[in-house]
């Protein structure tokens, strides 16, 4: 069995594919790596960050983190959710009932991940890296233990 993805990690991904629609209307990531330690996303982009807006994709998902917003569930069936979502990225056995992520009002998404139960648990988001090659931004990040200050 695959192994168990980190929930806090897992759930800061939903927060910054959320921002990065937002602000730069590009897609959510379209690959990610998510490791308890370090997590990587990447997006189809054309051009690289600059610290600014690092900082401010920072910000704004703390900010989401800090407003301490509940991440629940609901199921509906796939023809429901193929009219809202992309469902590219589901497990192709995944059935026909499809289970939505809502993390607050701030982002809803199909996932069958593990998720923490209100954002604050996440901590601290910090950005360590962004990288630009080939139309691709990867965005390499790190949660710090504790609250998100
Ligand atoms: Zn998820």
């Amino acid at each position: 069995m695959k192994k168990q993805m980190d929930p806090r990690m897992h759930s800061a991904e939903h927060i910054l594919n959320q921002t990065m629609v937002r602000m730069f209307q590009c897609g959510r990531c379209f690959s990610a790596h998510i490791e308890k330690k370090k997590s990587k996303c990447d997006y189809n982009f054309t051009r690289a960050l600059s610290p600014e807006e690092i900082s401010q994709i920072e910000k704004k998902v703390n900010e989401i983190i800090k407003a301490d917003f509940p991440i629940s569930e609901e199921y509906i069936t796939r023809a429901e959710a193929g009219q809202s979502f992309n469902l590219e990225r589901l497990p192709e056995d995944t059935g026909d009932r499809i289970r939505i992520v809502k993390v607050g009002d701030y982002d809803s998404v199909p996932c069958i991940g593990p998720h923490v139960k209100s954002t604050k648990e996440i901590g601290n988001f910090r950005i360590v890296s962004a990288s630009f090659e080939n139309n691709i931004l990867r965005i390499r990040f790190k949660l710090d233990k504790g609250h998100a200050e």
